[in-house]
C-alpha cells in the first residue's frame, strides 16, 4: 500500500450548505495527519484547468459558520470524457498530490467513480446535496439546513395565508426527491404534500383541501416537490382552481434561496465528521468509496454501489403521519 502525503479537495455540482465545515474538517484533519492539503477550484473544471492551491489551518478559519463554497463549484463536461480525466490525472500529478477527496452529489460520484476506475490515485467522495437522494447515508450535507429554510418560509406564509384565509401553493427542490418537501410539509403542518415518488391525483388533493374547509381551517398550505408529476405548483394551482373556483390561491416559488444560508447545527456536525474520516480512510489506504452516517455512525459504501440506486429515504408511515396530522 502506497502511503499518501497530499491530498486534494474539491466541491462539485450543487452546493450545499455545510461544504465549507467539510472542507475545513478535511484540511484541519489532513494537517493533524502531517500531510500536505490543496485545495482545487471550481470543481472538475478547476482539476482540468489546474487551479490548485495549498491550504494551511487559517485557510480555513471562520468558514465553518458560511453557506455555499469556498472552493466555488462548477459543471464541468470536459470530465465526462476520457481526454478530460486524462489532463485532471496529470495535473494531479504535477502538484505531487496522491488522495483526492470530493464532495457533491451523484454525479460527482459518477464522476469519481470514472476517474479512480481510470488511474491509479485514492478518491473518497462525501454525499453534499440538499436532496438527501444518495444511498449510503442517512443524510446527505445541506438536507437538514435545507429543510429548515423552507419551515421558516413555511411559518411566515401561513401568517398571510391564515390572515386572508388563503390557499398556498408552495413549490420546493427536489427534482426526483421529496425528501425535502416530506419532511418539511410535516414541519410545517402542510395541508397536503405532492412528492415525485407518490402521485396524487388533483381529485384527491382537492378532497384534501376540501376536508380542511370543512374543519374550519381559515387557511391551506400545499407543499409541492418541484418533479411531482402534475409539473409543479403553478400547474397544480391551476388545475385546482379549476375545480374549487372558490378559493383564493397563491403560489411561491422557493427556488434557489433553498440552497444557501448558514449551515445548521447538525449540518456543521455532520460535515466534520464526514470530513474527519475521509482523511482518515484515505491514511488507512482506502479509496472508491462514499462516506456516509447510518444509524448514528460512520459508513463506507463503495462508489458502485451508492450510485446504483435513489434512496427512498422516507417509508409510507410518513406519509400517513402528514396526512393524519393535517385534520
Ligand atoms: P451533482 O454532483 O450535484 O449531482 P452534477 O450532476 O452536475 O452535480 O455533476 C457534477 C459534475 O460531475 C459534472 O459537471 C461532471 O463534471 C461530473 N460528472 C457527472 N456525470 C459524469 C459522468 N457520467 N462521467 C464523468 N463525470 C461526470
Amino acid at each position: 500500500m502506497k502511503k499518501i502525503s497530499h491530498i486534494g479537495v474539491l466541491t462539485s455540482g450543487g452546493d450545499a450548505p455545510g461544504m465549507n465545515a467539510c472542507i475545513r474538517a478535511i484540511v484541519r484533519t489532513a494537517l493533524f495527519e502531517n500531510l500536505e492539503i490543496s485545495g482545487i477550484t471550481r470543481g472538475y473544471q478547476g482539476l482540468i484547468d489546474g487551479e490548485f492551491k495549498k491550504l494551511n489551518s487559517r485557510s480555513v478559519s471562520n468558514i465553518i459558520q458560511l453557506g455555499g463554497t469556498i472552493l466555488k463549484t462548477a459543471r464541468c463536461e470536459a470530465f465526462k470524457t476520457v481526454e478530460g480525466r486524462k489532463i485532471a490525472y496529470e495535473n494531479l500529478q504535477k502538484n505531487n498530490i496522491d488522495g483526492l477527496i470530493v464532495i457533491g452529489g451523484d454525479g460527482t460520484f459518477t464522476g469519481a467513480n470514472a476517474f479512480s476506475k481510470e488511474y491509479d490515485i485514492p478518491v473518497m467522495g462525501i454525499p453534499g446535496t440538499i436532496d438527501n437522494d444518495l444511498h449510503g447515508t442517512d443524510y446527505t450535507l445541506g438536507y437538514d439546513t435545507a429543510t429548515n429554510t423552507v419551515i421558516e418560509a413555511i411559518d411566515k406564509i401561513r401568517d398571510t395565508a391564515a390572515s386572508h384565509e388563503r390557499l398556498f401553493f408552495i413549490e420546493v427542490m427536489g427534482r426526483d426527491s421529496g425528501c425535502i418537501a416530506l419532511n418539511a410539509g410535516i414541519a410545517g403542518g402542510a395541508e397536503a404534500i405532492l412528492l415525485p415518488e407518490k402521485p396524487l391525483s388533483i381529485n384527491s388533493l382537492c378532497n384534501l383541501i376540501e376536508r380542511g374547509k370543512k374543519g374550519k381551517k381559515t387557511s391551506t398550505i400545499v407543499i409541492v416537490a418541484e418533479g411531482e408529476a402534475h409539473g409543479g405548483a403553478y400547474k397544480v394551482a391551476q388545475q385546482v382552481k379549476e375545480l374549487l373556483p372558490i378559493y383564493d390561491t397563491k403560489v411561491t416559488i422557493l427556488g434557489h434561496l433553498q440552497r444557501g444560508g448558514s449551515p445548521s447545527s447538525f449540518d456543521r456536525v455532520l460535515a466534520s465528521r464526514l470530513g474527519f474520516a475521509s482523511v482518515k480512510q484515505l491514511v488507512l489506504g482506502n479509496s472508491r468509496h462514499s462516506v456516509g452516517f447510518q444509524k448514528n455512525t460512520i459508513s463506507l459504501t463503495p462508489f458502485e454501489e451508492a450510485l446504483k440506486e435513489k434512496d427512498f429515504k422516507f417509508s409510507d408511515d410518513l406519509m400517513e403521519i402528514a396526512q393524519v396530522l393535517a385534520q
